[in-house]
């Protein structure tokens, strides 16, 4: 039954990797917002195209589903060049690292996701990689071991992260470009939402575009993801095409928040609230009443917080908003002072 379980979980995963693969834009042309990044990684490749060598090496970091994977392989496409994907987790010793490095073209691009997560020693092998375009390779074990040097292909290194402050400084240092992605506005999650059903071949009103956009957490995955489920609806309790009345009562039969906060959110939320009595309180304080790390919080989860205004940063620490509590229906400590006034 668990192996049946597993099998099920298995087979969805692998769903949702197909179904993010058929969506992601391959060329610069297709990739909504980000403008200022793409306008400057244009001009590189084109420069790198007239030099005839490779894009310097690439870092981009910022909050999952923004689109870190899908620029890196945009990238290689304008490149011409081939493209080789890993994660930091995944590179357990530098042989495994050596290996990939050996099987690259000239101009390649490596994407190694979760580079923050490279074992040490292997991410000190990467800087000769990417610095000159050599490794050294050790043959045999014990006292007769040598150590030979191998000349690589010179690649472009693309490197992705979440948690930008865990790199190292020299891994940083050797990054020539270096991009943090941003949420996207509801107007461009609209467009991704209405480019993503016509490649689903789904019909959406202008409406139902928005509202799904509005619950997307600013992330084009989730505005995915959620199309994708709304589509089933559509299939199944509608007439194949999504309105705003059938995205509502499907985002409602979701449980999916109206500002798209998901469950971590509501709880660091409800954390200050409850436990600290809205705040100020310290990062770490709040880390350790979740359970979470407080870098996770900083970097990953606080960000979106404080762009939609439900928390402020102030020197004596993060305090929640009104809207904070107006949107969790918890009643604002000023407010409950006044009460007893009455
Ligand atoms: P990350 O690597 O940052 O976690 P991905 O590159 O895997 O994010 O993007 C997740 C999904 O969101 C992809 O399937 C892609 O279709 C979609 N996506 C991301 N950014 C954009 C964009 N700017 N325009 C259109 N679709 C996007």
């Amino acid at each position: 039954m668990e192996e049946e379980d597993f099998d099920i979980r298995e087979q969805r995963r692998e769903g949702d990797k197909d179904f993010e693969r058929a969506l992601r834009p391959l060329a610069f042309d297709d990739f909504a917002g980000q403008e200022k990044i793409i306008s400057n990684l244009r001009i590189f490749v084109k420069a790198a195209l007239l030099r005839g060598e490779p894009l310097d090496h690439t870092l981009l970091h910022g909050p999952p589903g923004l689109g870190k994977t899908t620029l890196s392989n945009i990238v290689a496409n304008e490149m011409g060049v081939g493209f080789k994907v890993t994660s930091g987790p995944v590179l357990d010793k530098p042989g495994d690292l050596a290996g990939i490095l050996m099987s690259l073209e000239p101009h390649d691009v490596l994407f190694i996701d979760e580079i923050h997560r490279l074992h040490p020693v292997v991410e000190e092998y990467l800087y000769s990689a990417m610095e000159d375009y050599r490794i050294d390779i050790l043959l045999d074990k014990g006292p007769g071991a040598k150590s030979v040097q191998l000349t690589l292909a010179p690649f472009t290194l693309v490197g992705a992260t979440t948690r930008s402050g865990l790199l190292t400084a020299p891994l940083r240092a050797r990054f020539g470009i270096n991009c943090h992605l941003e949420y996207y506005g509801h107007d461009v999650l609209c467009g991704i939402i209405r480019r993503s059903a016509r490649l689903l071949d789904v019909g959406i009103s202008d409406d139902a575009a928005l509202e799904i956009a509005l619950r997307s957490r600013g992330t084009p995955r989730i505005a995915n993801s959620l199309l994708r489920r709304l589509r089933d609806f559509a299939t199944v309790v509608g007439n194949g095409r999504i309105d705003i009345d059938l995205a509502r009562e499907a985002l409602e039969a979701l449980n999916i928040d109206q500002y798209g906060l998901d469950e971590i959110d509501n709880r660091i939320l409800l954390t200050i609230i409850d436990k600290f009595r809205g705040g100020p309180v310290g990062l770490s304080t709040i880390a350790t009443a979740l359970g979470e790390d407080a870098g996770t919080i900083e970097e990953v989860y606080e960000p979106y917080l404080i762009k939609e205004g439900f928390i402020k940063r102030t020197p004596r620490g993060r305090e929640v908003t009104h809207l904070a509590y107006t949107h969790l229906n918890r009643r604002h400590p000023d407010r409950q002072q006044s009460l007893f006034d009455d």
